[in-house]
C-alpha cells in the first residue's frame, strides 16, 4: 500500500476502517488539555477495557453474596474458572485448549517450565537465550543453572547481534546451536525482542533445536496479542506469557504458559507440584492418596487454585479479541499502522537525528518500533511526554513506541510523527 504524508490521509485510513469502533472499547487516559494520550504503551501496560469493571465488580458480588459457595454456585464458578480461559487463550496463541494454562505470572511460570523441562546432565546442561533479554529471563535462566549446581559462565551461551547491528540474524541462533549441538539442553527465545522489536524465527529455530534433540522454548511477553502464533504447528516444546502487555487483562494480570501437546499429556513428566495440577477428581482426597496424579493436560502444571479477580479482567480482554476477529484481522490492522508509522519516521528524518532499530519487514516485526536518537534521546523523550505522547523510554538512547490495532489511529500515528519532528 502507498501511504502519504497528509494529515486528510490519515483520517480516510481512520474512516474507512472497519475496526474503528473498538477504541471505543477502551478507557483512553487523558493529557493534561483533558485530550486523550497518544497511548503507544500497550506494550508495558495495554489499556483498560471498559468491560473490565463489570465482569470484576461480578465476582465481587458474588463474593458478597454467596461466599465460599461461589465456588460452585458463582455465576462463573469459582472452581472451574481458569477452564473458562482455555478456548480463547489457544486460539490467540495457536494451541489446542489441552496445552494452555492461565496461572501465575510470567517469570514464575518460566521457573515452573524450566523445572521440567532443563534437566541438565554431565554433557547436556547448556542454554542459549538473545541478549538483550528482558532482565526477569536473564536472572531466571541464571538461577536455573546455579540451582543445578552449575555455572552460568559455562552453561550460558548468549546470541547477540552482530557489530554494528542491533537485531539479531537467525543463522546466527542456527549457527551456535550447531555448534554446541550436543551440549544444549534447552533454547530460550523471546518470540518478539523487548528492547528491539524483533519477532524471531520461531519455527525455525525450533526445528533446528529439536533436530539436535534440544528442547525449544519461547517467551511470548511480546509477542501475545501482538503478532500471529502457532505454537501447537510450530511444535515449541513449551511458552510463557503475561497478560497485562498487548492482552490488556491489567497490572500483573494472570500469566499462562504452552505445554506441547506430547508433553502435557505425559503424566510421569517431572514438575513441581500442587494441588490443583492434581487429578480433579481425586484432588479433595489427598489425605486418603497423597500421591500427585497430574492432569494429562498442561492444567497438570497448575499449582494453586485460580486467582478469580486477576481473571475476571482476561476474560473480558480475551472476549474483545474475539470480536475483533482474532489475530488475523487484528495483525492486518496492525502491519498498516505500524507501516505507516516507519514511512512516517522514515520521511520525517529517520537516519539522520534518529534511526529505527527494529527490523523492516513486516514479518520480522510485531507493532512495536524502536526509536534510537542520536543526540538528548531523554530530552527528546521528555519532549515527546509533554506534549501529550505516551510511549517508554530504554536506556542508553530508545525511545519504544507501539500502536496497537485494538485502541490506536492512523491519526494518532500521524500526529506522533509530527510531534516527533
Ligand atoms: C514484561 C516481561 C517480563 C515481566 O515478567 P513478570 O514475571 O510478568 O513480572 C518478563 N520477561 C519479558 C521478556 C518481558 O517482556
Amino acid at each position: 500500500m502507498t501511504f502519504s504524508c497528509d494529515e486528510e490521509f490519515a483520517q480516510q485510513l481512520d474512516a474507512e476502517d472497519p475496526l474503528r469502533s473498538f477504541r471505543d472499547r477502551f478507557h483512553l487516559p487523558l493529557g493534561n488539555n483533558g485530550e486523550p494520550l497518544i497511548y503507544f504503551a500497550g506494550n508495558s501496560l495495554g489499556l483498560m477495557p471498559k468491560s473490565a469493571r463489570t465482569i470484576v465488580e461480578q465476582e465481587l458480588d458474588d463474593w458478597a453474596k454467596l461466599g465460599v459457595d461461589a465456588h460452585l454456585a458463582g455465576k462463573t464458578p469459582w472452581y472451574s474458572y481458569h477452564e473458562t480461559l482455555g478456548e480463547p487463550i489457544a486460539r490467540v496463541v495457536g494451541a489446542q485448549p489441552n496445552e494452555v494454562i492461565c496461572m501465575n505470572s510470567l517469570t514464575v511460570n518460566l521457573h515452573l517450565m524450566m523445572a521440567t523441562f532443563y534437566r541438565p546432565t554431565k554433557s547436556r546442561f547448556k542454554i542459549l537465550m538473545e541478549e538483550p533479554a528482558f532482565p526477569s529471563d536473564t536472572y531466571a535462566i541464571k538461577t536455573q543453572i546455579t540451582h543445578h549446581g552449575l555455572s552460568a559462565k559455562e552453561a550460558l551461551i548468549l546470541v547477540r547481534p552482530r557489530s554494528g547491528e542491533f537485531t539479531v540474524r537467525t543463522e546466527e541462533i542456527l549457527d551456535l546451536i550447531e555448534r554446541h549441538a550436543d551440549e544444549l539442553a534447552v533454547v530460550l527465545i523471546g518470540g518478539v525482542n523487548f528492547f528491539t522489536g524483533q519477532w524471531f524465527d520461531i519455527p525455525t529455530i525450533t526445528a533446528a533445536a529439536q533436530k539436535r534433540g534440544i528442547t525449544a522454548g519461547v517467551d511470548l511477553a511480546h509477542a501475545i496479542g501482538n503478532v500471529p502464533l502457532m505454537l501447537h504447528d510450530w511444535n515449541v516444546d513449551f511458552a510463557v506469557w503475561c497478560s497485562y502487555k498487548y492482552l490488556n487483562a491489567g497490572p500483573g494480570a494472570v500469566a499462562g504458559a504452552f505445554v506441547h501437546e506430547r508433553h502435557a499429556t505425559n503424566i510421569n513428566l517431572p514438575r513441581l507440584a500442587g494441588w490443583f495440577g492434581n487429578d480433579p477428581n481425586t484432588r479433595f482426597r489427598l489425605h486418603l492418596e497423597p500421591e500427585f496424579i497430574p492432569v494429562a493436560s498442561a492444567d497438570g502444571w497448575q499449582i494453586s487454585n485460580p486467582p478469580i479477580l486477576s481473571m475476571a479482567p482476561l476474560r473480558a480482554s480475551l472476549a474483545i479479541f474475539e470480536q475483533a476477529g482474532g489475530m488475523e484481522s487484528l495483525r492486518k490492522r496492525s502491519i498498516k499502522l505500524t507501516s505507516y508509522l516507519q514511512f512516517l519516521l522514515e520521511d520525517r528524518g529517520a537516519g539522520k537525528r534518529f534511526n529505527i532499530i527494529t527490523p523492516r519487514e513486516a514479518n520480522e516485526r510485531g507493532c512495536q518500533l524502536s526509536i534510537q536518537a542520536q543526540e538528548h534521546p531523554k530530552e527528546l523523550f521528555e519532549k515527546l511526554e509533554a506534549a501529550g505522547v505516551k510511549c517508554d523510554f530504554r536506556e542508553p538512547n530508545v525511545i519504544r513506541a507501539a500502536p496497537t490495532p485494538l485502541y490506536n489511529t492512523f491519526h494518532e500515528v500521524w500526529r506522533f510523527a509530527n510531534i516527533l519532528r
